[in-house]
């Protein structure tokens, strides 16, 4: 929950996942609709006010702040702007290297061992070892999304929250960036919770996909029953606006009306009801529950 006394804003209630290793789940969804505040609050980086985040079958909310500490090297997050998430004064090789500084005395190790590990790290993403001297504004931008990469690869993470890590790339780039994540991924086994609203970027690098709406999760499966057969409204009207791949498939564009109602005073009912062209009288009353279909499929709709 944010906000003042009187004014409360549960950003997000009833979001409920796992994820396994090697695995991406992509949350997506329109601005301010809580997937951000999802994956910073599986982090901790924001503290959830209420729900469990477990990691190994360890109970992470209520953690001390020591013992968090020492979770976070299994856990990692990539920020959305690599210009804003990467020190302009400091020199690459010491970006890349704090994490593994912080932790020195659980990874043990001297400065011959990080300087090998540094190495290492520029070569995984990509970036030529001279690299390390030079500082972070004489990057490109896809140049210091990989800097954040490495970063976060440096304490060899099991999760890596990436929070729309290609958004503020060039197209031309951003495929770069999420190939090299994929080849990561099948390396290292990592788990990626990736928040993004570009539809095209989370069918290709997605297993599994949560909509999101208002803050709840609306519908969740695996990523080609998602794209193949959307249930909930709301996925069917998000998903109409991606270029079909198949030019054999005539894809109908639909419109989605109006501003989404503010988290503040979310609707009674079906959240979704003040925009659903599928609205029914029972949408304004009750909560719909995100149930199991027969494909597998989680969606939360009373008419789906
Ligand atoms: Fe639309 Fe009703 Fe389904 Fe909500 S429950 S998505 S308002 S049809």
């Amino acid at each position: 929950m944010f906000g003042k006394p009187g004014r409360v804003v549960q950003a997000v209630e009833d979001v409920s996942f796992s994820l396994a290793k090697g695995e991406t789940l992509s949350l997506v969804g329109e601005s301010g609709c809580g997937k951000t505040t999802t994956g910073k609050s599986v982090l901790r980086l924001i503290e959830p006010t209420a729900g469990s985040v477990t990691m190994d079958g360890e109970e992470l909310v209520g953690l001390s702040a020591e013992k968090m500490r020492l979770r976070r090297q299994d856990m990692q997050i990539i920020f959305q702007d690599p210009y804003a998430s990467l020190n302009p004064r400091m020199r690459a090789g010491d970006i890349v290297a704090e994490p593994m500084r912080n932790f020195r005395a659980q990874n043990r190790g001297g400065k011959d061992s990080e300087n090998d590990k540094l190495a290492w790290l520029f070569a995984k993403v990509g970036l030529r070892p001279d690299a390390m001297k030079k500082y972070a504004y004489e990057f490109s931008g896809g140049q210091r999304q990989r800097l954040g990469i490495a970063r976060a690869l440096s304490l060899n993470p099991k999760l890596i929250v990436c929070d729309e890590p290609v958004s503020a790339l060039d197209v031309s780039v951003q495929a770069q960036v999420i190939n090299l994540l994929m080849d990561l991924q099948q390396e290292f086994g990592i788990a990626y919770l990736f928040v993004a609203h570009d539809l095209a970027v989370v069918r290709h690098i997605s297993h599994r996909v949560a909509v999101m709406y208002l803050g709840k999760i609306v519908e969740l499966a695996d990523r080609d029953t998602l794209f193949a057969r959307p249930q909930h409204p709301y996925t069917q009207i998000l998903l109409s606006a991606v270029p079909q791949p198949n030019p054999k498939v005539k894809a109908t564009r639909q419109i989605l009306r109006g501003d989404p109602p503010s988290p503040a005073n979310p609707p009674a009912g079906c959240r979704f009801h003040t925009r659903c062209p599928q609205a029914q009288p029972v949408c304004k009353e009750q909560v719909p529950a995100l149930t199991v279909r027969s494909d597998g499929h989680l969606v939360a709709c009373h008419v789906q």
